[in-house]
Protein backbone atom coordinates (compact mmCIF):
# COMPACT_ATOMS: atom_id res chain seq x y z
CA UNK A 1 0.00 0.00 0.00
CA UNK A 2 1.06 3.17 -0.89
CA UNK A 3 1.91 5.64 2.39
CA UNK A 4 1.87 8.78 0.27
CA UNK A 5 -0.89 11.51 -0.26
CA UNK A 6 -0.67 15.07 -0.75
CA UNK A 7 -2.41 15.59 2.42
CA UNK A 8 -2.58 13.99 5.58
CA UNK A 9 -5.53 15.25 8.26
CA UNK A 10 -5.65 13.73 11.22
CA UNK A 11 -9.58 13.71 13.10
CA UNK A 12 -12.42 11.91 11.16
CA UNK A 13 -15.17 14.14 12.64
CA UNK A 14 -16.98 16.89 10.10
CA UNK A 15 -13.98 18.80 9.15
CA UNK A 16 -11.64 16.14 8.72
CA UNK A 17 -13.75 14.53 6.26
CA UNK A 18 -15.05 17.73 4.64
CA UNK A 19 -11.78 18.67 3.91
CA UNK A 20 -10.71 15.36 2.54
CA UNK A 21 -13.95 15.69 -0.15
CA UNK A 22 -13.43 19.05 -1.01
CA UNK A 23 -9.40 18.70 -1.71
CA UNK A 24 -10.48 15.50 -3.42
CA UNK A 25 -12.85 17.66 -5.41
CA UNK A 26 -10.05 19.73 -6.45
CA UNK A 27 -7.69 16.68 -7.39
CA UNK A 28 -5.60 16.59 -4.22
CA UNK A 29 -5.29 13.35 -2.55
CA UNK A 30 -5.48 13.09 1.15
CA UNK A 31 -5.67 10.53 3.89
CA UNK A 32 -7.58 10.67 6.84
CA UNK A 33 -6.85 9.04 9.97
CA UNK A 34 -8.90 8.55 13.11
CA UNK A 35 -8.66 6.92 16.08
CA UNK A 36 -11.88 5.52 16.85
CA UNK A 37 -14.80 5.55 14.81
CA UNK A 38 -15.58 8.21 12.02
CA UNK A 39 -18.13 10.69 13.84
CA UNK A 40 -16.39 9.42 16.78
CA UNK A 41 -15.96 12.50 18.61
CA UNK A 42 -18.25 15.84 18.39
CA UNK A 43 -19.09 15.47 14.91
CA UNK A 44 -21.22 12.02 16.32
CA UNK A 45 -22.90 14.10 19.14
CA UNK A 46 -23.80 17.21 17.77
CA UNK A 47 -27.41 18.95 18.31
CA UNK A 48 -26.73 19.66 14.46
CA UNK A 49 -28.07 22.68 14.10
CA UNK A 50 -26.94 24.78 10.64
CA UNK A 51 -27.71 28.48 12.42
CA UNK A 52 -25.24 31.13 12.75
CA UNK A 53 -27.50 33.88 13.18
CA UNK A 54 -27.51 32.30 16.47
CA UNK A 55 -24.43 30.43 16.98
CA UNK A 56 -21.94 32.83 15.80
CA UNK A 57 -21.35 36.44 16.90
CA UNK A 58 -21.94 38.58 14.00
CA UNK A 59 -19.63 41.27 15.45
CA UNK A 60 -16.87 39.25 14.29
CA UNK A 61 -16.58 39.74 10.52
CA UNK A 62 -14.74 37.19 8.76
CA UNK A 63 -16.08 34.23 11.07
CA UNK A 64 -19.83 35.45 10.73
CA UNK A 65 -18.52 35.79 6.47
CA UNK A 66 -17.92 32.16 6.72
CA UNK A 67 -21.08 30.86 8.77
CA UNK A 68 -22.90 32.30 6.49
CA UNK A 69 -21.11 31.12 3.51
CA UNK A 70 -20.92 27.72 4.89
CA UNK A 71 -24.84 28.13 5.58
CA UNK A 72 -25.47 28.70 1.61
CA UNK A 73 -23.14 25.48 0.72
CA UNK A 74 -24.98 23.34 2.38
CA UNK A 75 -28.32 22.66 0.33
CA UNK A 76 -25.70 22.08 -2.53
CA UNK A 77 -23.33 20.00 -0.60
CA UNK A 78 -26.44 17.54 0.71
CA UNK A 79 -27.58 17.47 -2.57
CA UNK A 80 -24.05 16.54 -4.21
CA UNK A 81 -23.91 13.75 -1.18
CA UNK A 82 -27.16 12.12 -1.71
CA UNK A 83 -25.95 11.59 -5.42
CA UNK A 84 -23.46 10.48 -4.48
CA UNK A 85 -25.39 7.55 -2.39
CA UNK A 86 -25.72 8.56 1.14
CA UNK A 87 -28.02 11.36 2.44
CA UNK A 88 -26.91 13.39 5.03
CA UNK A 89 -29.90 14.38 6.22
CA UNK A 90 -29.89 18.31 5.85
CA UNK A 91 -33.09 19.58 6.15
CA UNK A 92 -33.00 23.71 5.70
CA UNK A 93 -36.39 23.98 7.91
CA UNK A 94 -36.01 26.93 9.09
CA UNK A 95 -34.91 27.91 13.40
CA UNK A 96 -37.58 29.51 15.44
CA UNK A 97 -36.11 31.26 18.36
CA UNK A 98 -38.81 32.27 20.88
CA UNK A 99 -39.00 34.45 24.08
CA UNK A 100 -40.92 33.57 27.08
CA UNK A 101 -39.94 36.80 28.44
CA UNK A 102 -40.31 40.89 27.99
CA UNK A 103 -36.88 40.64 28.09
CA UNK A 104 -35.54 37.99 25.03
CA UNK A 105 -38.31 39.16 23.13
CA UNK A 106 -36.20 42.55 23.05
CA UNK A 107 -33.17 41.23 22.67
CA UNK A 108 -34.72 39.21 19.70
CA UNK A 109 -35.96 42.75 18.27
CA UNK A 110 -32.93 44.19 18.68
CA UNK A 111 -31.15 41.52 17.15
CA UNK A 112 -33.96 41.41 13.96
CA UNK A 113 -32.45 44.86 13.06
CA UNK A 114 -29.38 43.67 11.57
CA UNK A 115 -30.92 40.33 10.85
CA UNK A 116 -33.02 42.22 8.37
CA UNK A 117 -30.38 43.14 6.81
CA UNK A 118 -28.68 40.25 5.59
CA UNK A 119 -32.05 40.00 3.29
CA UNK A 120 -32.37 36.23 4.83
CA UNK A 121 -36.15 36.90 4.96
CA UNK A 122 -36.02 36.84 9.12
CA UNK A 123 -39.42 38.03 10.65
CA UNK A 124 -40.74 38.53 13.64
CA UNK A 125 -44.00 36.32 14.41
CA UNK A 126 -46.55 37.31 17.52
CA UNK A 127 -47.51 34.79 19.61
CA UNK A 128 -50.51 33.63 17.39
CA UNK A 129 -47.99 33.03 14.32
CA UNK A 130 -46.11 31.18 16.45
CA UNK A 131 -49.09 29.07 18.21
CA UNK A 132 -49.39 28.36 14.33
CA UNK A 133 -46.09 26.69 13.43
CA UNK A 134 -45.76 25.24 16.53
CA UNK A 135 -49.27 24.03 17.95
CA UNK A 136 -47.50 22.48 20.86
CA UNK A 137 -45.88 25.45 22.71
CA UNK A 138 -46.96 26.83 25.53
CA UNK A 139 -49.37 29.33 25.58
CA UNK A 140 -47.09 31.99 27.55
CA UNK A 141 -45.04 32.74 24.23
CA UNK A 142 -44.76 35.79 23.98
CA UNK A 143 -43.56 35.98 20.11
CA UNK A 144 -40.17 34.90 18.38
CA UNK A 145 -37.51 35.70 14.75
CA UNK A 146 -38.17 32.93 12.45
CA UNK A 147 -35.33 32.80 9.96
CA UNK A 148 -36.17 29.96 7.12
CA UNK A 149 -32.94 29.80 5.21
CA UNK A 150 -31.39 28.24 8.88
CA UNK A 151 -31.94 24.34 9.20
CA UNK A 152 -30.10 20.87 10.32
CA UNK A 153 -28.20 17.88 10.08
CA UNK A 154 -28.08 14.94 11.17
CA UNK A 155 -24.13 14.90 12.14
CA UNK A 156 -23.55 11.21 11.94
CA UNK A 157 -25.39 10.60 8.45
CA UNK A 158 -23.06 13.70 7.63
CA UNK A 159 -19.94 12.22 8.30
CA UNK A 160 -20.67 9.16 7.04
CA UNK A 161 -21.85 10.62 3.28
CA UNK A 162 -18.73 12.50 3.61
CA UNK A 163 -16.74 9.12 3.97
CA UNK A 164 -19.01 7.41 1.34
CA UNK A 165 -18.44 10.32 -1.47
CA UNK A 166 -14.85 10.78 -0.79
CA UNK A 167 -14.05 7.34 -0.65
CA UNK A 168 -15.18 7.33 -4.60
CA UNK A 169 -12.88 10.32 -5.18
CA UNK A 170 -10.07 8.64 -3.96
CA UNK A 171 -9.88 9.54 -0.24
CA UNK A 172 -7.89 6.93 1.51
CA UNK A 173 -10.28 6.69 5.33
CA UNK A 174 -8.20 4.71 8.03
CA UNK A 175 -10.43 4.29 11.43
CA UNK A 176 -8.90 2.63 14.45
CA UNK A 177 -5.79 4.81 13.67
CA UNK A 178 -4.25 7.18 16.26
CA UNK A 179 -1.89 9.30 14.88
CA UNK A 180 0.98 10.03 17.41
CA UNK A 181 3.44 11.78 15.96
CA UNK A 182 3.98 14.52 13.61
CA UNK A 183 6.93 14.38 10.84
CA UNK A 184 8.87 18.05 10.32
CA UNK A 185 11.61 19.13 7.30
CA UNK A 186 12.13 22.39 8.62
CA UNK A 187 9.27 24.22 9.64
CA UNK A 188 7.11 21.88 7.37
CA UNK A 189 4.81 18.68 7.98
CA UNK A 190 6.19 15.98 5.50
CA UNK A 191 4.02 12.99 7.45
CA UNK A 192 2.66 11.38 10.29
CA UNK A 193 2.87 8.34 12.88
CA UNK A 194 0.13 6.84 13.30
CA UNK A 195 -0.36 2.80 14.77
CA UNK A 196 -0.49 1.73 11.22
CA UNK A 197 3.00 2.90 10.52
CA UNK A 198 4.73 6.00 8.78
CA UNK A 199 2.38 8.21 5.98
CA UNK A 200 4.28 10.22 3.82
CA UNK A 201 2.79 14.07 3.07
CA UNK A 202 3.23 16.65 0.48
C1 LIG B 1 -23.56 18.03 22.41
C2 LIG B 1 -23.09 18.90 21.26
C3 LIG B 1 -24.00 19.67 20.56
C4 LIG B 1 -23.57 20.49 19.50
N1 LIG B 1 -24.50 21.21 18.78
C5 LIG B 1 -24.11 21.95 17.71
C6 LIG B 1 -25.07 22.60 16.89
O1 LIG B 1 -26.26 22.51 17.13
N2 LIG B 1 -24.63 23.31 15.82
C7 LIG B 1 -23.28 23.41 15.52
O2 LIG B 1 -22.94 24.07 14.52
N3 LIG B 1 -22.35 22.80 16.28
C8 LIG B 1 -22.74 22.07 17.35
N4 LIG B 1 -21.80 21.40 18.10
C9 LIG B 1 -20.39 21.57 17.73
C10 LIG B 1 -20.01 20.67 16.55
O3 LIG B 1 -20.51 19.36 16.75
C11 LIG B 1 -18.48 20.65 16.43
O4 LIG B 1 -18.02 21.98 16.24
C12 LIG B 1 -17.99 19.81 15.26
O5 LIG B 1 -18.58 18.52 15.25
C13 LIG B 1 -16.47 19.70 15.35
O6 LIG B 1 -16.04 18.85 14.32
P1 LIG B 1 -14.54 18.41 14.28
O7 LIG B 1 -14.37 17.52 13.10
O8 LIG B 1 -13.67 19.62 14.39
O9 LIG B 1 -14.29 17.62 15.66
P2 LIG B 1 -14.69 16.12 16.07
O10 LIG B 1 -15.98 15.69 15.52
O11 LIG B 1 -14.53 16.06 17.55
O12 LIG B 1 -13.58 15.26 15.35
C14 LIG B 1 -12.25 15.20 15.80
C15 LIG B 1 -11.81 13.76 15.64
O13 LIG B 1 -10.40 13.70 15.80
C16 LIG B 1 -10.11 12.44 16.34
N5 LIG B 1 -8.75 12.51 16.87
C17 LIG B 1 -8.29 13.32 17.85
N6 LIG B 1 -6.97 13.11 18.04
C18 LIG B 1 -6.59 12.15 17.16
C19 LIG B 1 -5.35 11.51 16.87
N7 LIG B 1 -4.22 11.81 17.54
N8 LIG B 1 -5.32 10.56 15.90
C20 LIG B 1 -6.44 10.25 15.20
N9 LIG B 1 -7.65 10.82 15.45
C21 LIG B 1 -7.72 11.76 16.41
C22 LIG B 1 -11.19 12.24 17.38
O14 LIG B 1 -11.35 10.86 17.71
C23 LIG B 1 -12.41 12.83 16.69
O15 LIG B 1 -13.20 11.84 16.05
C24 LIG B 1 -22.19 20.56 19.15
C25 LIG B 1 -21.27 19.76 19.86
C26 LIG B 1 -21.71 18.93 20.89
C27 LIG B 1 -20.71 18.06 21.60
Amino acid sequence: MTKHSDVVIVGGGVMGCATAYYLARRGITSSVFEQNTFGWGASGATAGVVGPLWHVPHNNEPYFELALKSLRMFPTLASDLTDAGLDPQYRQSGVLKVAFTEELAGTLRDDLAWQSDLDMAVEWLDAQEVSDREPDISPRVLGGVYSPQEGYVVGQSLVDSLVHAGTQLGVRFFDKTEVFGIETEASRVVGVRTAAGGFEAG
